[in-house]
Formats: structure tokens, sequence, C-alpha cells
């Protein structure tokens, strides 16, 4: 029989994908000794019936009841006893973890009468209705479907009746009233009840953590961290340690390192008299881990002495959540936790230097995605005077935008292109289609544990928050400055995440100090060395070479600083634009041989000088040069404009320019429905003659000249658009009698390997005959995206992809991370085939996927020898490919 419901004593961190993150840690926890509430999971597995069938599953509720049980035996007490009630919390864990996405329920099993009974028993009236107001609330909102704002707004009602700066200041009276409001509240908008039963509460609760894992919010997160929907979130009932019992309790948040810089050394927030999601929620100050002491002495030397028994074993930076229930510590929930990217370089580098770690383990630790974050431009502030504001530095980098102050103008504007700083007084999880859309979070309360604070961290969006000196007017939509300074809607402002500093206006940026490691060398200790340690390490690791997409010199000469191993694809036909377009205009209306072959001359020499140039910079290191891809009538004018200016010339009388009426009868004879899928890449070479010689003989020209000027030239043919085998011996021999041609004319012997590009179906599915002419493959998967799923790459992903990816059809542009399973099988075939004919064989991809930290863990997988990518993304493909050579049974986090 399939079990649903396990207890805290039998699972363990390798439960994750069962237990959620959340049980697996607390399971851990119990293992390890430490101070856990009692209490049991209900599994993933039991979350996923439940949402197929929308019952739940047989002998759930059973097992549910014999667990309660067990726990209500250790406390002496039962669920909701009227006179000393057992009260439990229900808590949503999924396999990953989802800050504030999904729903929690604290104190479960109190009513009107067991308040009574927990006011009694724990001698504190004020303490039972703080609780039972705020069951009411939570399980209101979450269970019953409440606007959540609708209780706020009782509470602020309240608080400013009494004159009460805080919740703090409400006493047990006010506290009762509450309870009143707000259950007639919920009977207002429902119709219903507030159960009183305690056993309906916890059977209600449990389902609807169930049912949140499908809320709007919880999408809307998975999608963005790329977190599959079918993997359900389990349920952890626990009994409650009560961390608003007056001043020797309160809940606190802690971290084994610092989470914005990996400093070491323990960090966090703590919040007296308070519970559950109070200190995250930012609705009082807290105080900082250390003050702890005032408060607890003996609970905060529990909690460092655990804390460092967490960071030993799970052996990397641990984030806590506890309580302290009247100065005993209670530990509530632990996972590795989240960090910026300065931070995970520097732990990794950290944890291996104190041996606790492997060089390789730090290495999978940290990922392409944080390295390209920490690529990102910095805000020169020498010219700037004081900031508008200081709050705590949340997550760093620098964005300029717009402000707004709620989350649907955020998203609006965002749309419309504008950039956009959200601005609240704290963030909840409602917030997060803004957060999303924004460049920055800026909030005027909460810690760096607040939920602005963990969930752009997440997002490696940049935030400040807490900055106190703010008063944020959401309902007029301005701030208020410490020294009075307003500032309106739509304002333009520079929030600085690394400083904890927001800025009037629109900061200039500089150069981070990451990007001037990469462009100069010069390599200050702190995150850059970690970085370039990182670097190193990988590439003394990694199989898969790194090449870069570059077509001009300064590209090229970039891409080798940055570690580009050679050119995979130098895309030729920038070079027949700007002023050389007359030159192509006059290829194309040729009206014979002689005609042709002039314009072809003419621009032979300047392709030539254009090669030169990129083969000096990558001089020693193979150079692809693919011959021209793109349909020849995208180099003529514009159809519209030219039969316009035509037309107007006509209606004055004159007589138009017989080069436009020749032009355009050329547009017009050219004029192709689908381009893309027309004349184009080799088709193109053996249609017009003369091109593919023009072309060759620039490339090996141009080997010549670099060769006699002493270096050493290693340019590589590439034919792009092959379909059959055919196509690509035809225009091979042709290369190689121009290759042979000016071998003769120059007495420098020319060798140029030639190869294809695989980016069609059928190249793929005949890449064991089309190798017979290949000495090199590199997979075009931009093209090979588009034509396996029929997908134009130009108009899609404007067009639809956002409701696909809605709907859940995939979750990321297969145009950005590769569809493993349709393209990526397609390059699996192609890789083994083209290697069947030809062993050996090598093979690169050229795609914009060689640059995604994701795909190219499945190159590497696949057995290519080299990525390629634009330059500025080549240092997280060498560090990918490093992780990918040393992760490769796992499956690696490369955000
Ligand atoms: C490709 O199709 O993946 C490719 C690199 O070529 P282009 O993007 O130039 O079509
Ligand atoms: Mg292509």
């Amino acid at each position: 029989m399939v079990r649903y419901v396990y207890d805290f004593t039998e699972g363990g961190r390798d439960l994750a994908d069962l237990l959620g993150g959340k049980g697996a840690n607390l399971a851990e926890m119990t293992r390890l000794g430490l101070p856990v509430p009692l209490g049991f999971i209900v599994s993933t597995e039991a979350c996923r019936a439940f949402l197929a069938t929308g019952t739940e599953p047989g002998g759930m509720s059973e097992e549910i009841s014999r667990r309660l049980s067990a726990v209500e035996a250790d406390a002496g007490r039962r669920l909701g006893q009227p006179d000393h009630p057992l009260l439990v919390s229900v808590r949503s864990g999924a396999r990953f973890s989802m800050p504030g996405m999904m729903e929690t329920v604290l104190d479960i099993g109190l009513n009107d009468d067991s308040v009574l009974g927990l006011a009694k028993a724990s001698g504190n009236e004020r303490f039972a209705w703080d609780s039972y107001r705020r069951l009411v609330q939570m399980f209101g909102s979450t269970v019953m479907g409440v606007e959540g704002a609708l209780f706020d707004r009782i509470m602020t009602g309240l608080k400013e009746l009494r004159g009460a700066p805080d919740d703090l200041h409400l006493d047990a009276a006010d506290l009762a009233e509450l309870v009143e409001a707000y259950k007639q509240l919920i009977h207002e908008e429902t119709g219903d009840h507030f159960p009183q039963s305690p056993a309906e509460q916890l059977r209600r609760a449990i389902l609807a953590v169930f049912r949140s894992w499908n809320g709007e919010r919880a999408r809307l997160y998975r999608r963005r961290e790329h977190i599959p929907d079918d993997l359900g979130t389990a349920v952890t009932v626990q009994r409650m340690v009560y961390g608003n019992l007056g001043a020797d309790s309160g809940s606190g948040v802690a971290f084994t390192r610092d989470p914005a810089t990996g400093r070491p050394g323990l960090y966090g927030d703590y919040l007296p008299n308070a519970q559950g999601e109070d200190v995250v929620a930012g609705i009082r100050n807290t105080v900082p881990l250390a003050e702890l002491e005032r408060f607890a002495p003996d609970a905060h030397h529990q909690l460092r002495d655990h804390m460092v028994t967490l960071e030993r074993h799970y052996r990397d930076l641990c984030d806590i959540e506890f309580t302290i229930e009247r100065g005993k510590l209670w530990m509530l929930q632990t996972r590795v936790g989240k960090r910026t990217a300065e931070a995970a370089f520097t732990i990794a580098a950290e944890l291996a230097d104190e041996g606790v770690i492997t060089r390789e383990e730090g290495l999978t630790r940290v990922s392409g995605g944080g390295l390209a974050r920490l690529m990102f431009p910095r805000f020169d502030t020498s010219t700037i005077d004081e900031p508008l504001a200081n709050g705590i530095p949340a997550s760093p980098g620098a964005a300029v935008g717009a402000v707004v102050f709620d989350s649907a103008e955020a998203v609006r504007r965002a749309a419309a292109g504008e950039k956009v700083i959200l601005v609240r007084e704290e963030t909840t999880p409602d917030d997060l289609p803004g957060m999303v859309a924004a460049q920055a979070v800026l909030t005027s309360r909460g810690g760096k544990t607040s939920h602005a604070a963990v969930v752009a961290r997440g997002m490696g969006k940049v935030c400040v928050c807490g900055a106190e000196q703010l008063a944020v007017d959401t309902a007029s939509r301005r701030f208020t400055t410490g020294d009075g300074t307003i500032v309106e809607q739509g304002t333009v402002i520079s929030v600085d995440g690394s400083a904890g500093a927001v800025y009037a206006g629109a900061v200039p940026m500089t150069d981070s100090a990451v990007m001037r490691y990469l462009e100069t060398g010069e390599r200050p200790p702190g995150v850059v060395d970690t970085v370039a340690r990182a670097l190193e390490l990988a590439d003394g690791l990694r199989r898969l070479e790194v090449r870069a997409n570059a077509d001009t010199p300064a590209d090229a000469v970039r891409a080798r600083r940055f570690g580009a191993q050679g050119i995979g694809l130098c895309r030729t036909e920038h070079m027949f634009l700007g002023e050389r377009r007359k030159l192509v205009e006059e290829m194309i209306l040729a009206r014979d041989d002689g005609a042709r072959t002039r314009a072809l001359d003419a621009l032979l020499p300047l392709q030539q000088q254009d090669f030169v140039g990129i083969l000096e910079a990558m001089d020693g290191l193979p150079v692809t040069i693919r011959l021209l891809d793109p349909p020849l009538h995208e180099f003529l004018p514009d159809r519209t404009e030219l039969a316009v200016r035509i037309a107007a010339t006509e209606a004055r009388g004159e007589k138009p320019n017989p080069r436009d009426v020749e032009l355009l009868d050329a547009i017009r004879r050219m004029h192709e429905e689908n381009p893309m899928l027309g004349l184009r890449g080799v088709r193109l070479g053996l249609v017009v003659p003369g091109l593919v010689a023009m072309q060759v003989r620039a490339i090996a020209q141009a080997v010549v000249e670099r060769t006699r000027a002493g270096g050493a030239p290693q340019a590589e043919i590439m034919v792009p658009l092959v379909g059959d085998v055919t196509e690509l011996r035809l225009v091979r021999q042709e290369v190689e009698q121009v290759l042979a041609e000016v071998s003769d004319e120059s007495g420098v012997p020319v060798h140029c390997p030639v190869g294809t590009m695989i980016e069609l179906p059928r190249a793929a599915l005949t890449a064991g005959l089309i190798a017979e002419e290949a000495e090199f493959f590199s997979f075009g998967t931009n093209d090979l995206t588009q034509t396996t799923w029929g997908f134009s790459r130009d108009d899609v992903e404007a067009a639809f992809f956002s409701a696909y990816l809605d709907k859940g059809v995939f979750a990321a542009s297969p145009f950005e991370t590769i569809d493993r399973e349709g393209v990526g099988r397609l390059v699996e075939i192609a890789v083994a085939e083209g290697r069947a004919t030809r062993p050996g064989l090598k093979i690169g991809v050229c795609g914009e996927h060689g640059g995604d930290p994701d795909s190219v863990h499945f190159f590497h997988a696949s057995g290519l020898d080299y990525v390629s990518c634009s330059p500025f993304r080549v240092p997280a493909a060498r560090l990918e490919a490093g992780r990918a050579a040393c992760s490769e049974a796992t499956t690696s986090d490369t955000r």
C-alpha cells in the first residue's frame, strides 16, 4: 500500500523529492538531535494524487490521524483540547524552496473554547487572543479565500482607533474584538463560518496547501525559476511553539554566512515577541542577531552552536528559522541558503580553502548565470553628492528606472518597454509580477531576510530594503525622503543594491570589477580573485572548448581576452552592408557575367581585409568563417519605401531614376513569403555564380597575407543551411578549386578545412552521408530549433511564447535553452552518425544555445568538442563547461 505520511524521525535530506525541502530538512535536524518540535509530513505524492483526482487519496486521512495521535501523546494534550490545547502549524514545502509562494497556517486547534484554555494554561491572555486572531486571519485568507487586504484593513482601523503604533500595542480585549470582526468578515465574504472543529481546520488547511501549488503566484514563480509544474508540494504539520509569549520569546531568521557578500560570520534578524512570518513580513523592524544575546543569552549560545553544527553537516551556507519560547530555542527550518552571485563565489572559495569541500565541489556551487550577473556594470558615484536614501543592500547590482508603486503599474509600464523601479513599504507574494517586471525593488521596511530581499536575491534582481527614511505613500503614488524631497511616480531614480543606496536621476554606470579583470587581467583580492580561480579551475577541468561568435576584429580581440579559443562562427553578412551595399546591388542587378564579375571583384579586397583583421586577432587559433547565409534581397532597399519614392517622383510628373526602377523590379522578382525557408545559405551559393568563389578567394588571400606577415592563420570554411550531401559536395568542389588557385598563384599553400552547419532536421538525419564531405560540423541550433518546431524565430517569441510558458508547453523558450527531447535528439543522432562515418569528426555548436549555461551541460553530455557564443558569454560558458565536466552525473543548477 502507498504511504502518504512520514514522521520527522523517518526521513532525511536525501528524501526531498518525497518530503519537500522543508520536511526533509526538519527530519535531518531531528536526526542530528537538534531541538525540533515534533511533527509529520504529508508527502508530495499525496499532493500529486490529490491534484490529479481532486479528492484525498485513500488512506491519507487515517494516516494523518495516527501521526497526530503520536504528537498528541508526546505533548500529553489533544489538538484543540479545550482546557489546554495542542496547536499545530501547517506549512507547504516543495522540493525546491519557493519563498512565500505558498501558504502557511499557524495555530490550528484554536476555537472559541480552546482560546480560553490556552489563555489559562499559558497565563497570558493577550498571547492566546493574538494566536487566535492569527489563525482566523490565515485560515480565512489561505483556506477560505478571503482577500488578505480586508483583514489588514480591519487591523489598521482598530490600531488607528486605539492610537496603537503597532500590533504590540493592542491588548487582549482588542484582539478578541479583532477575532469577532474577522469571523464576521469571513461570513460576509464566503457565506460560511470559520470552522470551530480542530480536526476540520487541520484537514482543510492541508488541502489548501495542496491547492496552493497551482495558485497563480506559485505558477509564476516556478516558471521564472524553471521549476517543473508536476512536482507537487509536501505539507509539514508540526506542534506549535510560540514566539509571541512575551519579551523572552521571539522568532528569527539566521544565516551561517552573509548571504549578500558571502563573508563568514553568523548573520540574521530577530524579532522579539513575534510569531511565524512576522520577521520576514517587515511588520516591525528587526534587531540584528548579535543582539539576541541581550534577550535570551542561553538560546543565543545554543543557536550559535547549532548553526556551526548545521554548516558543518551541510557543508554549505545554511539558512535557519528559529523560535524562542520563554527562553527555550526551537529550530523550525533549515536549508542550504539562497545567496547572491558574489556570495556564491566567495563561499565556495572559502569552504574549499577551509578544506570543507573539494575545489571541484566548489565549482559546482557557482554558476554561469551568477558570473554573468557579476559582469554587469555598477554605478559611478564619484560625481554624486548624497543619496536620496540609504537602506539595506539586499541584492547587488545597479538599476535605473522610473518609480512605480504597485505591481500592476510595473507590469504595464515594463510591457510598454519602460524600465521601472518598484517601490513599496514592504512586498508580499502578490507583488511578484511587479518584481519580475521591475529592474529593482526598493522597500522602506524589512531586513535582509524580508520577502523583498529573499525573492529579489533569488531572481538576481537589484534590491534595497529597509530604507527607513522613506515615507512611501502608495495611495498618492509618491514617496518622501528624510529631507522632505517628494518623488512622484514616473520619476527616474537609481538603485544600488550593492551599497544599499538610492539616487535621484540616472547615475552613470562603470564596469564591474569582474569585467575589468576579464578585460585587463587586473585581479584584486576578494570576489574578483575567487571568480578568477573558479575560471582557472574550470579551464583545467573542462573537455569542451569555448569559442566565440564574432565577425569584427574588435569583437575577436575581446573574445580572446575573455578566454575564447577561436571563433566558432564568423558571419559574413555584415560585410555586405554599409557602403558595400552598392556593390551588392550591382552584383544582383548585373545583366551579364562581366558586370557581375566586376561587382564581385570590387567586393573581394574589402572582404579580404575583414578576414585579415579577424585572423590577426585570433592568430594561431581556429576561425570558422561561414559563407553568406541570408537571402540577397535583405541587402536591397525596402520595397515599400522604394515604391513610394518612385510613385512620388511620377506624381510630380518627373521621370524616376532608372536604377530605382530596376532595383524595384529586382526586389519584386526576388520577393519571398518565407525568406527564412527560401533562397539562402548554401542554396544561394549554388545559384548565384561567382559568390562562393569570391568569398573563398577573399579568405584564402587573407590567409596568404597573414602567413606572409609571419602569422599562423587557421581559417575554416563553413557552409550554411545544408540539407543534402550533394549541396555540400558541389560547394566543396568549388571551394577546393579556388583554394588550389590561390595556392598556385601565391606560392603559399592554403589549407582550409571545409565543414558544414547542421541546422536543418534533414541534415541531422542524414549526418552520416554529409560527414563524407564535411571535415567538421557546427550545429546552428537557432535554425535547427526553428525548423524542428516549425517556429518562425523572428515572430513567435513575441507572438505567443508567453502563453506557451503559461500553459506549461515548455519551461523556457527553446530558442534560449536547448529543447533536449526534440532538437537535442537530432543533435545526438547527428553526432553519432557523423562520427560513425568520420571517426573523430570535430563538432561544435554556434547557435545562441552555445552560451546558455543549461545547454552547455547538454552539449558536454552529447560529446561535442566546442561551444561557440557571443564574446560576453564566453566566461560563463567556460565556467559551465568546467562544471559539466565535474558534475557529469548530477543535474546542476546553472542559474
Ligand atoms: C543558427 O542557425 O543557429 C546560426 C548560428 O546561424 P544564424 O543564427 O546566423 O542563422
Ligand atoms: Mg542559421
